[in-house]
């Protein structure tokens, strides 16, 4: 791996998750990086959010929703990644999805495998479709909530255009200035995962030519680094809307969370917290009245990594939540 400049923004690259739109997303467009992390022992997964059914390519007979999500794990197991999540969002409309909706997947797999680093599609899509674009907002908002840095996978802005140029496509690249991180990868294991989406890839010279112009080079930027060593910012993890009272959910919160074995050690209501201020000031709390209860374990002592937090805000009605 060479870095544009001095200070490694990286840390250590030991567990790789990628966040992506449709099946194929892992190998047309992360292959080469996923197997580099792979080929220097990094644990890799991905999370997938559609079934990639809305595709105009449909090389080979049947139903592409199915036959899409078994390329996806065969091409899985050709990149030797250690997770293949399927969710099935609808292809080509992810944009009408809610942010929340699809951060709270990522979420819940960050909790459970930990990684380093999440990997995505850079913010402008990279090819010009909207779901690379949504999904990589999704990531984003994950990442920001568990403090985790974002690698953004992108083209130099000289292969975009040409890719345009020859093809008639919608690449966006970034100058040379905007990127990161240029890494020297081996196609092998890339090649052998295309192959495995044969309805996508078997007449696909767009993706041909790409890769070729690409080399054996590929480019990330970091988007999202944490403010410091080890910083974990606290946020809305999972958000969920009851259409019931306030004050009854309440209760049953906490006779949740005491059947769980969570004791409320304390409670704010940030009506009064400074933070709570900021963020009216800025409306974005019009009129609302939060009450934060902080739980945790009975004998916790509150450490951080025993704490649990549920949030719960009451909403005026006709406020844009
Ligand atoms: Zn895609």
């Amino acid at each position: 791996m060479t870095r544009s400049h001095d200070r490694d923004p990286f840390g250590d690259f030991r567990r790789v998750l990628a966040v992506i739109a449709h099946p194929d997303d892992e190998s047309f467009g992360l292959g080469a990086v996923l197997s580099e992390a792979v080929d220097r022992d990094a644990w890799a997964g991905v999370v997938c959010f559609t079934h990639g059914e809305s595709s105009t390519l449909h090389a080979s007979p049947g139903d592409l929703s199915v036959l899409r999500s078994q390329e996806l794990q065969a091409a899985g197991a050709a990149l030797r990644l250690s997770r293949v999540e399927l969710h099935r969002y609808p292809d080509g409309r992810l944009a009408s999805v809610p942010l929340d909706d699809l951060a709270r997947h990522v979420l819940r797999v960050i909790g459970e495998e930990h990684p380093t680093h999440l990997l995505v599609f850079d913010p402008d899509g990279v090819t010009g479709h909207p779901d690379h674009r949504g999904v990589t907002q999704a990531g984003l908002a994950a990442a920001r909530a568990a403090g985790l840095p974002v690698l953004a996978w992108t083209v130099p802005r000289c292969v975009a255009e040409r890719l345009n140029a020859e093809f008639g496509t919608a690449f966006t690249g970034r100058d040379p200035a905007e990127i990161d991180v240029t890494l020297t990868v081996s196609r092998e294991r890339q090649w052998r995962a295309i192959a495995c989406h044969h309805s996508q890839a078997v007449d696909n010279p767009v993706l041909r030519r790409r890769l070729d112009l690409l080399g054996d080079r590929e480019y990330l930027r970091l988007i999202h680094p944490p403010t410091r060593k080890g910083a974990h910012t606290m946020s809305y993890g999972i958000t969920v809307r009851l259409p019931v009272p306030f004050a009854p959910t309440v209760q049953r919160v906490r006779a949740a969370l005491k059947e769980q074995g969570f004791g409320v050690l304390t409670e704010i209501d940030v009506q009064g917290h400074p933070a709570g201020e900021a963020r009216r000031r800025h409306g974005e709390l019009p009129h609302s009245r939060r009450v934060q209860p902080i739980a945790g374990p009975p004998g916790s002592c509150g450490r951080p990594r025993h704490r649990f937090a549920a949030a719960l805000q009451r909403r005026c009605p006709g406020r844009r939540a």
